[in-house]
């Protein structure tokens, strides 16, 4: 496998969706987002020069109770919901180039191959911790048990798990100065400085002998990124680790989902397997798109495994903004989830005439014309049916 892709492509990536929901207008801001670029991308350099990935994230107890509480196997849950996802994309003419599903054998088989790369290079150890779980985000959060977790709200539960753990922690400068120097760019500037902000630790709080500087001259205090947990047993719905790491442990465990979703960006091109001629020609990828939520996951955890891992980074992480509805957050508690069909059916219906196909494709365009022009990419932003309105009597009239 070679270090750096072949000039002149361009590689791009939406988050893979997480099937625990179905799709709503959130997710198809990203990926007109992605779409849109992909396209113009291709006007430039030529379609077999241009890569877009996108697909679904499948694993985790989330998904496991989720399946469990609809009386079907996770695996029926996850072909469900995964199918509307993929429908959905196809209704509106996304041209990604692949869709992968985390429940595919080839993505198993190279996340088990990152996983490996890590433990033979000494970044992996076992060690058994207690501590604050939050079920719903994956993670483990350092507050007292039954308090709100600050992510989600959902009340946090006490978890004590044998786990693998990665050495985060030995890449924190290496982040911080990666990051600085614009080498792994990070979009917009607010998301920057949270990422780093996290990287350096409470430096406002700590005493100044604590501190130590970076490349750029700004102040971190050593050992604020701690080791992070990499495999769960508490549950079975994930990919095995590996042996030889494996037999290291008496219980079975599963990667942690993030290791295992991360991963996707490089599988679906075929790294770990047989055949890695698309992995050579795209990786790295040029842009990562994401949602501002999953900043930390893509920003830190992400390029850190790829360090020990010896790979090439990522040129860039990008995030946009929440889409919100009439100014307020869309939620299921609130009832006021925008689901795109609702709005390619809307307008598509103002075209009679057309076939099904021409009126999706025509709601798509309103919707990709809002979303792109009304919004800054990378601020929040509204949507609104006067506005979609306005741009489609404006389209009409063309
Ligand atoms: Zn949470």
């Amino acid at each position: 496998m070679s270090d750096q892709h072949k000039p002149g492509t361009f590689y791009l990536t939406t988050p893979i969706y997480y099937v625990n929901a179905r799709p709503h207008i959130g997710h198809a801001y990203t990926t007109l987002a992605a779409d849109t670029i992909a396209r113009r991308q291709r006007l430039l350099r030529g379609n077999d020069n241009v890569y877009f990935l996108t697909g679904t994230d499948e694993h985790g107890q989330k998904v496991q109770r989720s399946a469990a509480a609809a009386g079907i196997t996770p695996q029926q849950f996850t072909d469900e919901v995964s199918a509307t996802f993929r429908a959905l994309w196809d209704r509106m003419g996304i041209t990604y180039n692949d869709y992968i599903r985390t429940t595919e054998k080839r993505h198993a088989k190279g996340v088990q191959a990152l996983f490996n790369r890590l433990y033979e290079g000494g970044h992996i150890y076992l060690d058994s911790y207690t501590g604050s779980y939050c079920v719903s985000d994956e993670a483990f959060v350092d507050l007292p048990p039954g308090t709100p977790c600050p992510d989600c709200g959902r009340p946090l539960e006490t978890v004590t798990e044998e786990n693998f753990y990665f050495r985060l922690s030995g890449f924190q400068l290496q982040l911080i100065d990666l990051i600085e120097s614009g080498r792994f760019a990070v979009e917009p500037e607010a998301r920057r400085n949270e990422v780093l902000s996290f990287l350096r630790g409470n430096v406002a709080a700590a005493p100044p002998e604590a501190l130590e500087l970076s490349a750029a001259g700004t102040a971190y205090i050593p050992g604020a990124l701690k080791d992070l947990s990499i495999s769960r047993s508490s549950f079975d719905w994930g990919i095995p680790v590996p042996e030889p790491a494996a037999s290291e442990s008496k219980q079975k465990h599963v990667i942690y989902v993030w290791l295992d979703a991360l991963a996707n960006y490089m599988t679906a091109l075929g790294f770990g397997q047989d055949d890695c001629e698309t992995y050579d020609k795209f990786w790295p990828a040029d842009l990562h798109l994401v949602g501002k939520e999953i900043i930390r996951f893509h920003c830190i955890y992400w390029p850190a495994f790829l360090l020990a891992a010896g790979l090439p980074l990522p040129k860039m992480v990008q995030a946009h903004g929440w889409l919100l509805f009439e100014e307020s957050k869309m939620s299921k508690s609130r009832g006021n989830i925008v689901r795109a069909e609702t709005i390619l059916d809307a307008f598509g219906s103002l075209k009679p005439e057309a076939t099904t196909e021409e009126q999706d494709l025509f709601g798509t365009d309103v919707l990709r014309y809002f979303l792109m022009r009304e919004i800054s990419f990378g601020q929040d932003g509204s949507f609104t049916w006067p506005t979609a309105t306005a741009i489609w009597s404006a389209a009409l009239w063309r």
